[in-house]
C-alpha cells in the first residue's frame, strides 16, 4: 500500500514567537512564588490551581479546544485535517516541589502551546489533531506520589499504589482522589484509549548538568530512570541522654545514619562495577523525640534510588532492604520497610528519536543523546503511546531550586524544535 505523505518544506516553517513564550512563561512562574525566588505550587494548592486557570485562559485564547478530565488534567486541541486520526500529544505540568524553580514542567506546557498556536496562526497544514497537557501533579512533593495524573490517563494507577500516599498533613490522596469522585472502582476512568494518540512529545529542562558541560543545546532522550521508593523505620528506645549508658543505649538515629552512609557507597560501588548508573538518596529524616537531651527513638528515613535499568536499580534496593534488617538485628532494636513507589525504567520510542534527530540533522543543530535520570510524565505516558523527551540545558544542572535557569534561547530553540517535530509526526 502506498502511504500519502505530506511534504514540508522546512524552509517555509515559521518560528514560534519567543516574546509571547517567555511572556506566558513568566507570568505561570510568578504564581507561587516566594521572597527568596522559590516557586511553590504544590498539587491541588491553591497556587496551582491558579496556574492551572492561567493555563484555560491562554488555551481559550489561542482558540483551542478545550477538555478537562475530573482530576483536572487540561487538553487544548487544534484539529487537523483528519478528524478520526489519532492525536499528537505533547505537555508536561505545572505543579512544583516546595521553593523549586519556574521552568521544571511550564516549559514543557507552554512550549508546547507556544507551538500549536504558531501551527494554528500560520494555517500549517496539519492531518493528524494536535494536543497540549498539562498534568495534575508530576512531583511527589506532597503526597511522595509522581506523575499522578499521566499514571491516571496511561491508566496505570492501582488502590494500592495510593495507599501509602499521605500529606504532611495528614491528608490522604485517596481521599483527595474521592472528592474529585475518583475512587477505587473508577480508577481506570481516566485512561486514554491508546488509539486516539499517535504520539507524545515532552519539552523539559535537562535538571542536571551534562548539556551545560558539553556545551550543547539539544539533548534527544533515550529513556527515563525510575525510582524505587521506600520508607525505612527504625524503632529503637528514646532514653535520657545523661543517664542512659553507651553500651545500653537503642539509639535509632545512629542506625539510620549507618543505612545512609551505606546507600551511598553501595551506589558509588555500583556505579563503577556495573558501568550504568545508580543513585541512592536519602531526602528526608525524621527524628523523634528529637530533642538535645534525648537518645533518639524513631527515626523514618525517605530513600530513593534509581538506576536505567531495571536489575540495576532492583538489585541495589534489595541490598538496601537486607542491610535495614542487619542494622536493626545487630542493634538489637526494630525496622520496618514500606514501598511507596515501585516503578520500572521507561524507554522512549527509538522511530521518534530518529524523527527528532533527523530535523536536528536538517537544521546543523548539535545535540546528545542521553538517558534522563529524573522522571517524568513522558514516564506514563510511553506505556500508551510512543513518546519522545526533547531536552534543553538547565545552568549549572541546578533543579527544584529557585536559582534553576534555562535561557529564553535556549526555551525558543526546544520549542521550535517541538513544533517542527509535532508538524513531521501529524503529517505522517
Ligand atoms: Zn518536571
Amino acid at each position: 500500500m502506498k502511504r500519502q505523505i505530506t511534504v514540508i518544506d522546512r524552509s517555509t516553517l515559521p518560528a514560534i514567537n519567543q516574546r509571547r513564550l517567555m511572556r506566558d512563561l513568566n507570568a505561570i512562574g510568578r504564581i507561587g512564588i516566594g521572597n527568596r525566588g522559590g516557586v511553590t505550587r504544590l498539587v491541588f494548592s491553591i497556587k496551582e490551581l491558579r496556574s492551572r486557570q492561567v493555563l484555560i485562559h491562554l488555551l481559550r485564547q489561542a482558540g483551542l479546544k478545550i477538555h478537562i478530565d475530573s482530576i483536572g488534567n487540561i487538553f487544548g486541541r487544534l484539529e487537523g485535517s483528519d478528524a478520526k486520526a489519532p492525536a499528537v500529544l505533547s505537555g508536561s505540568h505545572l505543579d512544583t516541589v516546595i521553593h523549586g524553580g519556574k521552568y521544571d514542567g511550564p516549559v514543557g506546557v507552554i512550549g508546547a502551546l507556544e507551538a500549536i498556536r504558531t501551527i494554528k496562526e500560520n494555517r500549517i497544514d496539519i492531518r493528524a489533531p494536535l494536543e497540549v497537557v498539562c498534568f495534575v501533579g508530576e512531583e511527589s512533593s506532597r503526597f511522595g506520589f509522581s506523575t499522578l495524573g499521566s499514571s491516571l490517563v496511561a491508566g496505570e494507577v492501582h488502590a494500592k499504589d495510593l495507599a501509602n500516599a499521605v500529606d504532611a498533613q495528614g491528608t490522604k490522596l485517596a481521599d483527595v482522589l474521592a472528592s474529585l469522585g475518583i475512587t477505587r472502582k473508577n480508577l481506570r476512568g481516566l485512561a486514554r484509549d491508546p488509539k486516539t494518540l499517535k504520539a507524545y512529545f515532552e519539552l523539559h529542562i535537562e535538571q542536571g548538568p551534562i548539556l551545560e558541560a558539553i556545551g550543547k543545546r539539544i539533548g534527544l532522550v533515550t529513556s527515563i530512570a525510575a525510582p524505587s521508593r521506600f520508607r525505612i523505620t527504625f524503632t529503637g528506645q528514646a532514653d535520657h541522654s545523661g543517664t542512659t549508658p553507651m553500651e545500653m543505649r537503642k539509639d535509632a538515629l545512629v542506625a539510620a545514619a549507618k543505612l545512609i552512609e551505606f546507600i551511598e557507597t553501595t551506589c558509588r560501588k555500583f556505579t563503577t562495577m556495573a558501568k550504568g548508573r545508580v543513585v541512592g538518596t536519602v531526602g528526608a529524616l525524621k527524628i523523634e523525640p528529637g530533642v538535645i537531651n534525648a537518645v533518639p527513638g524513631k527515626t523514618e528515613l525517605l530513600v530513593d534510588i534509581r538506576a536505567i535499568t531495571a536489575p540495576a536499580k532492583n538489585r541495589v534496593a534489595k541490598m538496601v532492604k537486607a542491610e535495614a534488617q542487619h542494622i536493626a538485628d545487630q542493634r538489637n532494636i526494630g525496622v520496618e520497610v514500606l514501598t511507596i513507589r515501585e516503578e520500572d525504567p521507561v524507554p522512549l520510542d527509538k522511530r521518534l528519536l530518529r524523527v527528532t534527530k533527523a530535523i536536528c540533522d536538517e537544521k546543523k543543530l548539535v545535540y546528545e543523546i542521553m538517558p534522563s535520570g529524573a522522571g517524568h510524565d513522558a514516564m506514563q505516558m510511553a506505556k500508551i503511546t510512543p513518546a519522545a523527551m526533547i531536552f534543553i540545558p538547565s545552568q549549572r544542572g541546578i533543579s527544584h531550586n529557585p536559582l534553576e535557569w534555562t535561557g529564553p534561547d535556549d526555551i525558543a530553540l526546544g520549542t521550535q524544535l517541538l513544533m517542527e517535530t509535532m508538524i513531521r509526526v501529524a503529517n505522517e
